[in-house]
């Protein structure tokens, strides 16, 4: 009896084991969550059906794994993140105020606001832009403010992923149909339509 307890426990543990490995192979590493925060209710509207599809997009750049992806309950953005004019805010300030609520690793938060945001950048104090990461920091946050199409809202979070999650940089290429290229200050978003081979690292650079 003890022999074919064992025995039991032994196939079990096998069983176990082997569907741990196909969810690895099926996964492209690494995985993570992906945690929508939107910051006001048009934001909530365009957070919310880019949910519905934002995991098999990413997925589809035949790279990494999302585990799932999660819209939170709206927040106000409280006004000591706005710039000095009060006129916008700034991305910065908001991605130190994400930081404060982000307590799991590989749970990567894209805040989502339809106002306007802004940093320090091209010569500018005050420039205004669609998104800004934290590179590596599993941080990021974008606006619909400046974006004439929004469908492409899943774009331009996945290119703000992938420098959150995967530290990556701007496309080395600066190919115009890789999501990944240096928006040059007027990103165009409908040309973009992948991650080429040079981003993915199977190009040698
Ligand atoms: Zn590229
Ligand atoms: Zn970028």
């Amino acid at each position: 009896m003890k022999k074919l307890t064992f025995i039991l426990l032994t196939v079990f543990g096998l069983l176990v084991s082997c569907n741990d490995k196909t969810e690895y192979l099926d996964c492209k590493t690494p995985v993570c969550t992906i945690l929508l925060q939107p910051y006001d209710k048009t934001a909530g509207k365009y957070a919310e059906d880019v949910s519905k599809t934002l995991k098999e997009r990413i997925e589809s750049m035949d790279y990494i794994c999302v585990q799932d992806v999660k819209l939170l309950p709206i927040k106000q953005l409280p006004n000591t993140l706005l710039n000095q004019a009060k006129t916008r805010y700034r991305a910065t300030k908001i991605l130190d105020f994400q930081k404060q609520n982000h307590h799991k690793i590989h749970h990567v938060i894209i805040g989502v606001t339809s106002s306007d945001i802004s940093t320090s950048t091209r010569g500018h104090q005050d420039y205004g832009i669609q998104g800004q990461a934290y590179l590596g920091q599993e941080n990021c946050v974008v606006s619909t403010y400046r974006l004439k199409n929004k469908k492409d809202l899943w774009k331009l979070m996945t290119h703000e992923f992938f420098h959150a999650f995967m530290h990556m940089p701007h496309c080395p290429a600066d190919d115009p149909t890789c999501i990944m290229q240096d928006g040059h200050g007027k990103p165009n978003w409908t040309k973009r339509t992948k991650i080429c081979n040079k981003c993915l690292g199977y190009d040698a650079q």
